[in-house]
């Protein structure tokens, strides 16, 4: 039998006393580990994390927590290469896709690392300014941030095991408050192992970050009203943890990343073949292959006026057409797998929901894998679809294929664009591409109330912008309505989520000692 991972909580190694539930590469089909969360007392550990791990954190200053990120930060680069193997083995991505993750992670540390300098030697945050409470300014009201009391539990998607843990873990740590990380189990090993490199570098206090791998039973009963609760998953399981009594009846605060069918816009008045045309190409055909399209922020839905529906549609599959699918350890392969037969069955359940109204432009199925044997392998090559009648094509509009798939979407006219575009009922992130910074700047205003983010592609950025799907901690990520109405990072803004604000009124010479 393979390794059975072992579980942190309590400030102790705990391993599962069933089988486990095995992990496997995508790609070769093998058994990697198991994972086993059963028998864990998650009530003492639970308390072990906000009583000790909390208590030591909230001692710290925010200059100091940010020195324990920078620590976290360097004891993950020396295990960097270990990182990579492990993605390798059991996301099935190739190197670049893998350095999202991984890389992504250690960046994402760097910056809130940075940010508790700049916070410096306080344990609380000033909110605003003092408003006076009457006629007289002695008597006024301040509003302060202070560090919840309880713990930060994360339950993560597949896609991002890396990222995942420490985008949300910076912003955690920096503001005190310890971490409880339950990644998806199909990815669970990177994050066991991330974990269990830097308990073992011990440069964390104990019980400031702990986690569990396996089922997720339990988890949310164990919560208490100043626990904070993300998530990062599908609607589905989005809509079970708010109608859980933790959220529902003990009001834990609960932050949710949820699905999201994310638009590229092509501003009319772009020839074939011009800056801003070739911009919005290359970075759909981007987007559709990096991990496979398992990124929450991929593009799905390509909007294009109408007469540049067919040109659109030939220099994306142009673009594709390039893309070599396959085993990620072989140099000329560039995209890798899904993550399991599971996703795999998705995707082509997916796909042919979609096919009812849509036409195949680009077909996915003639990418012959490289070093990999169908049979096996969790690979699927990149399929651009186009629905030359959007109105009609609801589907396109509503159900998200979590892989390399998107569909291209021919529209009249600006505001028929936006009415398309709003029929995703809210998304994480929109590309506009275009040329006039007039148009692109009305265009991100009309974009703003709907997604999270608006990336804009203009030539004047064409080699310094960071990438539509790309999360930059300094932006803010989630996105209203079915994206799940989250709100993360976004520089100091995710410091919101965990602290407690609160009102003092009080005379302004007590107010001078805050
Ligand atoms: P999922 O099935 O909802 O699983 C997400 C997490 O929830 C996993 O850790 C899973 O554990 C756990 N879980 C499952 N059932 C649960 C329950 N009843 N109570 C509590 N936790 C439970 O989603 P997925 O298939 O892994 O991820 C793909 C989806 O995530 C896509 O739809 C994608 O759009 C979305 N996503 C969104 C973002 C974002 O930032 N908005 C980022 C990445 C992915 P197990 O793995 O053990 O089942």
């Amino acid at each position: 039998m393979t390794t059975l991972l072992p579980n942190f909580l309590g400030g102790r190694w705990h391993s599962g006393p069933g089988a486990g539930t095995p992990l496997f590469d995508p790609v070769l089909g093998d058994e990697l580990v198991r994972v086993d969360a059963t028998g864990l007392d998650l009530a003492t550990g639970f308390d072990f994390a906000r009583n000790t791990g909390g208590a030591a954190l909230r001692a710290l200053t925010y200059r100091e927590r940010g020195a324990l990120l920078a620590a976290v930060g360097e004891v993950l680069q020396k295990h960097r290469d270990a990182y990579y193997a492990i993605a390798t083995a059991n996301s099935g991505t190739v190197k670049n896709d893998s350095a999202v993750d991984i890389d992504g992670g250690l960046y994402t540390l760097g910056v809130y690392a940075k940010l508790g300098a700049t916070l410096g030697d306080r344990r609380h945050l000033i909110d605003g300014d003092a408003a006076r409470l009457a006629k007289d300014p002695l008597f006024q009201s301040q509003h302060v941030l202070v560090p919840t009391r309880g713990l930060a539990l994360f339950i993560n998607a597949f896609n991002f095991p890396s990222w995942g843990l420490w985008e949300k873990a910076a912003p955690a740590l920096l503001s005190g408050v310890p971490v409880v990380v339950k990644p998806a189990t199909a990815t669970a090993w990177l994050t066991q192992q991330m974990v269990q490199d830097v308990v073992d570098a011990g440069v964390l206090p104990p019980g400031a970050l702990s986690v569990v791998c396996g089922s997720a039973a339990g988890l949310l009963d164990a919560l208490q009203p100043f626990d904070v609760l993300s998530f990062t998953g599908s609607a589905d399981t989005a809509a079970v943890i708010r109608s859980h009594p933790a959220v529902a009846q003990r009001s834990v605060r609960v932050n949710i990343e949820a699905d999201s069918l994310n638009s590229a816009w092509l501003l009319p008045g772009e020839a074939p073949g011009s800056e801003a045309f070739d911009l919005l190409a290359k970075e759909v055909a981007r987007e559709m292959t990096v991990k496979s399209g398992q990124k929450c922020t991929a593009i799905r839905r390509v909007l294009v006026p109408q007469d540049m529906y067919g040109p659109m549609a030939e220099a994306i599959s142009a673009r594709l057409r390039k893309t070599t699918v396959g085993n990620p350890r072989n140099d000329s392969v560039r995209m890798g797998a899904l993550v399991n037969r599971a996703q795999l069955a998705a995707v082509r359940d997916g796909l042919a929901h979609l096919l009812a109204q849509a036409e195949t432009l680009h077909d996915g199925a003639t990418h012959a894998l490289v070093d990999a044997d169908p049979a096996v392998a969790c690979c699927f090559g990149p399929t651009l679809l186009g629905a030359r009648d959007p109105d009609a094509a609801d589907r396109v509009h509503d159900c998200e294929v979590f892989g390399p798939v998107a569909t291209l979407l021919p529209y009249r006219d600006s505001a028929h664009a936006l009415q398309l575009i709003r029929r995703g009922q809210g998304s994480l992130v929109a590309s506009v591409a275009g040329s006039d910074p007039a148009a692109l700047a009305a265009a991100a205003l009309e974009l703003a109330d709907s997604h999270g983010r608006v990336h804009v592609l203009s030539p004047d950025v064409a080699a310094l912008h960071t990438g539509h799907g790309n999360v930059m901690p300094q932006s803010l990520h989630g996105g209203p309505g079915r994206a799940g109405g989250g709100e993360e990072l976004g520089g100091a803004r995710a410091l919101n989520f965990y602290h407690r604000r609160s009102a003092v009124q009080a005379s302004t010479a007590v107010l001078a000692g805050l």
